[in-house]
């Protein structure tokens, strides 16, 4: 069998990845985007705390600083074509004593460094005022009120069904285990048979240190930093205005309280450095620990119940900021140790990672078509109208009104459209990533039959009405 051939070849298809092939399809390039699991967004895109950052906090200089704070700008214009939730809720950083609010005139000075200039200091009384269900002790705030929340899994989504609706192939289920680069392409091996490609991008988060290692190249090792989050039921949405942070510290921003686009409000992450690169698990002493500064933040938030658990692993090298590496030669780029930012950057990073291949010898790529519509995304937000309660639509396709997950008031209509979508979901996990089937706070309780169902016989299975009552 001939070995199939491409422009170029991104390895990983999280939200970096994705973007990445976005970008190269939107210039024109044919592409493959090759993942070792099952959908796009199955790793660390799909577990994290989905904040849209400004950048405030970065490290001035750094190249992180520089994507992050772009990455904000791309990702909430294009949000807002593709019908991503995105609520600009503003953050306040919170000092609980004396040391943390001298550290706050500090951080305003540095999120200026970064180009940022909204952030505002607030007194007890205002704070208190704003957070009415704070704990007991807060001495002050730093606001950064364009700090936002997104749907991290319609922003992966959104990127690989565009650069599918490009042309490009998404190779799901390919591990790529060695690489033998040559003058004028690289034969990249997987366990499905091999893949050529004219350049080569790694976007392999956890694994993009084992993917540098394969073009010889050993510059940074990945110690997986596991976050570990406990979403409490949308009853408690009312309890939290803002995403309020905790003063930052050298490990990484800390743990957060703050609202999620789907109207829940979520407590942590912890931040561990394991060796094991599929630790997810949650574990005792991890929630224990969020529990306890939780009860500080927002006492009140603690006696709400817990819809669900769960944890990602962050990126995590020896070095503070991204791993991205251009070597020419090898027509390789490495986009690696993309830690805690990426959600918000990965515009920004396909976009620099595009512009500078764009200048190698015999690229000559074109910019990125800009006359292109991107896709629009099924809404998982709460803020806008969902289409169970769309009575219009539902006029036109009653499906939208059968509703199958009660919890998340997703319809059978929205399910059917995820499972002919472009890139459909072959799991049940998947689905959900999709709908919010299941999501809610019964877990799938009530409609986990029928949803799995409807994944195993395909899109247009009857929902029987016994099924979901
Ligand atoms: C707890 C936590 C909180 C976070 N909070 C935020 C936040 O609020 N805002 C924000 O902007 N960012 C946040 N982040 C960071 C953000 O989630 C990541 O930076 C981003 O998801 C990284 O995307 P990625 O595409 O690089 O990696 P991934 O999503 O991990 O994708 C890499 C892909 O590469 C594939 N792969 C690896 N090796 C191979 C191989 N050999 N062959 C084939 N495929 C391979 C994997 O299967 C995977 O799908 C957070 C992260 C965590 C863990």
């Amino acid at each position: 069998m001939p070995v199939p051939e491409y422009d170029l070849v991104v390895i990983g298809a999280g939200v970096v990845g994705s973007a990445l092939a976005r970008e190269f399809t939107l210039r024109g390039r044919s592409v493959a985007l090759v993942d070792a699991r099952s959908d796009v967004g199955d790793a660390t895109s799909k577990a994290n705390t989905a904040i849209l950052h400004t950048g405030f906090d970065a490290t001035p200089g750094t190249t992180e600083s520089r994507l992050v704070a772009r990455g904000y700008r791309l990702l909430s214009d294009y949000a807002a074509k593709a019908g991503i939730p995105v609520e600009p809720l503003g953050a306040l950083l919170v000092a609980w004593d004396d040391e943390q609010l001298a550290a706050l005139p500090g951080l305003a000075e540095k999120a200026a460094a970064n180009g940022y200039h909204e952030t505002r200091l607030l007194d007890p009384a205002e704070l208190a005022r704003r957070e009415p269900h704070l704990g007991p002790g807060a001495l002050g705030a730093l606001e950064v009120p364009g700090e936002s929340i997104i749907c991290p899994w319609t922003t992966t989504l959104a990127f690989a069904t565009e650069a599918v609706r490009h042309g490009a192939e998404l190779l799901l289920g390919h591990t790529v285990t060695g690489a033998e680069p040559g003058a004028g392409h690289t034969v990249l091996h997987t366990d499905r048979g091999p893949v050529r490609a004219r350049s080569v991008v790694n976007a392999a988060g956890l694994g993009s240190d084992h993917v540098h290692a394969m073009f010889g190249h050993e510059s940074f090792t990945i110690t997986p930093r596991r976050g570990q989050l406990i979403v409490f039921d949308k009853l408690a949405r009312s309890l939290v205005n803002h995403i309020l942070l905790p003063v930052p510290t050298k490990m990484g921003k800390g743990v957060l309280v703050s609202p999620t686009v789907y109207g829940n409000v979520m407590l942590g992450p912890t931040a561990e450095d394991l060796t094991d690169r599929s630790a997810t698990e949650s574990t005792e002493d991890g929630l224990a620990m969020l529990r306890e500064k939780g009860n500080r933040i927002v006492p009140a938030l603690l006696r709400e119940e817990v819809t669900t658990i769960y944890a990602g692993l962050r990126a995590a090298t020896e070095f503070g900021d991204y791993q991205i590496s251009f070597h020419p030669d090898q027509r390789y780029v490495c986009v690696g140790g993309i830690r805690s930012t990426g959600l918000t950057s990965s515009l920004a990073i396909a976009e620099y990672v595009g512009a500078e291949l764009a200048g190698w010898p015999g690229e000559a790529m074109p910019g990125p078509r800009a006359d292109v519509v991107p896709p629009q995304m099924p809404y998982l937000g709460q803020v806008d109208v969902r289409p169970a309660e769309d009575a219009e639509l539902i006029a036109k396709d009653r499906a939208y009104g059968e509703i199958v997950c009660f919890c998340e008031r997703v319809s059978r209509g929205e399910i059917r459209d995820a499972l002919h979508s472009e890139i459909a979901p072959s799991t049940v996990e998947g689905l959900r990533r999709r709908t919010r089937a299941g999501m809610g706070r019964c877990q799938g309780f009530y409609c986990g039959a029928v949803v799995s169902r409807m994944v195993d016989e395909g899109a247009d299975a009857p929902v029987k009405a016994e099924a979901v009552k």
